[in-house]
Parts: C-alpha cells; sequence; structure tokens
C-alpha cells in the first residue's frame, strides 16, 4: 500500500466519521487528522479574542498573528495555537455555536487547506471533514461520504452531554459558498444509522477495497 494516499471520509455532524476514521487508521497504519478540531481551534482562539465570529476582517487578521502548527501523536492529529493545546474547549458550546460562522470564512479555509494537505509530505491519511474529497484531496480515489439519520445524530451528542444545533450546523455547512458539505465525485454514501462501530468499519473497508485500496 502507497503509504502516502489520503482516504477522505466526509459526512454531516454526528455521523460517526471520527469513530470510523480513528479505526479505519489503526486497521490501515494511517494517520487520523481531525479537521473539524483545526475549524474548532481557530474558533476557540476567535472567542478567546472576543472577536465577532462573523467579522471575515477581523478574524482573517488574527491568522495572521497567530502561529498554528499541526502534528500528531500515535495515530491521531494533533494541533495548537501560539503553543496551546485547545483539545479540552473544542467541544464547548460557544464553539459548537459559531464554528460554522468560522468555516465559512474564505481565508480560514485556505490557511487550513495548506496544513491539512501538508500531512502528506510526512504520512498517508484518514482525514475527515465537510470537504475532503471534494476540496482538500479532490484527486483521492479513496472516499466515503458518512451518514446517519437525524434522530440517530441528534441522540448520539445528547448522549456526549454536549449542547449542539447539529441540524443548524449541517444547514449552514451545507450552504455556504465556500467549500459547502456535499457528496463528493466518486465518494460512496455508507449509512450509519444502524451500524456498530465493528460493522461500520467493515463496511468501509469493502468501499475501500472496491475503490481499488490494497491492504
Ligand atoms: O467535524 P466537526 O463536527 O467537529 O466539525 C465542526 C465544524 O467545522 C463543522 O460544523 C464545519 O462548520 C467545520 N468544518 C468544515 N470543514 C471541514 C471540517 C469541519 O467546515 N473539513
Amino acid at each position: 500500500m502507497n503509504s502516502h494516499i489520503a482516504i477522505a471520509i466526509d459526512g454531516p455532524a454526528a455521523s460517526g466519521k471520527s469513530t470510523l476514521a480513528k479505526h479505519l487508521a489503526e486497521r490501515l497504519g494511517l494517520i487520523m487528522v481531525n479537521s473539524g478540531a483545526m475549524y474548532r481551534s481557530i474558533t476557540w482562539k476567535a472567542l478567546e479574542e472576543n472577536l465577532d465570529p462573523s467579522d471575515d476582517k477581523a478574524v482573517t487578521a488574527m491568522l495572521g498573528r497567530i502561529e498554528i502548527r499541526c502534528s500528531s501523536n500515535g495515530i491521531m492529529s494533533t494541533i495548537t495555537i501560539d503553543g496551546v493545546d485547545p483539545r479540552e474547549q473544542l467541544r464547548s458550546e460557544g464553539v459548537n455555536a459559531n464554528v460554522s460562522a468560522i468555516s465559512a470564512i474564505p481565508a480560514v479555509r485556505e490557511h487550513l487547506i495548506d496544513l491539512q494537505r501538508s500531512y502528506l509530505e510526512h504520512t498517508g491519511v484518514v482525514m475527515e471533514g465537510r470537504d475532503i474529497g471534494s476540496v482538500v484531496f479532490p484527486d483521492t480515489p479513496y472516499k466515503i461520504y458518512v451518514t446517519a439519520d437525524e434522530s440517530v445524530r441528534a441522540k448520539r451528542r445528547g448522549d456526549d452531554g454536549e449542547v449542539d444545533s447539529i441540524a443548524k450546523r449541517d444547514a449552514a455547512d451545507s450552504q455556504r459558498k465556500t467549500a459547502p458539505l456535499k457528496i463528493s465525485e466518486g465518494a460512496v454514501i455508507l449509512d450509519n444509522s444502524e451500524h456498530t462501530i465493528e460493522s461500520g468499519l467493515e463496511a468501509a473497508l469493502e468501499i475501500l477495497k472496491a475503490q481499488g485500496l490494497e491492504f
């Protein structure tokens, strides 16, 4: 297997993308990159600085002042901003409520897409997000669009104890001008509503095999 491949996992909020991507990365010996965590980290920083998340200019100016470092620890991607790892803050109500506005800003996307692509200089990735198959790695043959019934997805977030309006986020993420959430060309849909972790992983491996992945 080519070790610098990209497997793109896209889909709406709480569809089980992260869990699937993590298990795929483990099985295939790749790094799991959570691109949502990158958008959440920028959102966290903007809120720390008391910026209005819909103020494109202020958020774009912030990007010029901060240092974002992406790396990995074991099989998982990591991110620091100005040396701080914001991981514990990324699923707060404030970040959940504002991340879609921040991620609709074109300069934010450009900045993060470069960082996302640069992982391939060092390693192969299973990257999950909204635009991985459509924009970040449009040429990869390995693309899965993970979805699940809205009630299943809402329950998942509730069970996690999170305050997160996933329907609102999905609407914003699908309707934005730049890199909206969509089923990218070549992606195969995996409906995760009824899957266990194991059966979802097996279904994904079948799709990847049919897309030509050797493992
Ligand atoms: O995947 P997660 O739900 O953590 O993503 C948080 C938010 O980050 C999404 O609702 C979306 O606004 C944004 N995002 C994005 N593009 C990606 C990944 C996430 O716009 N590739």
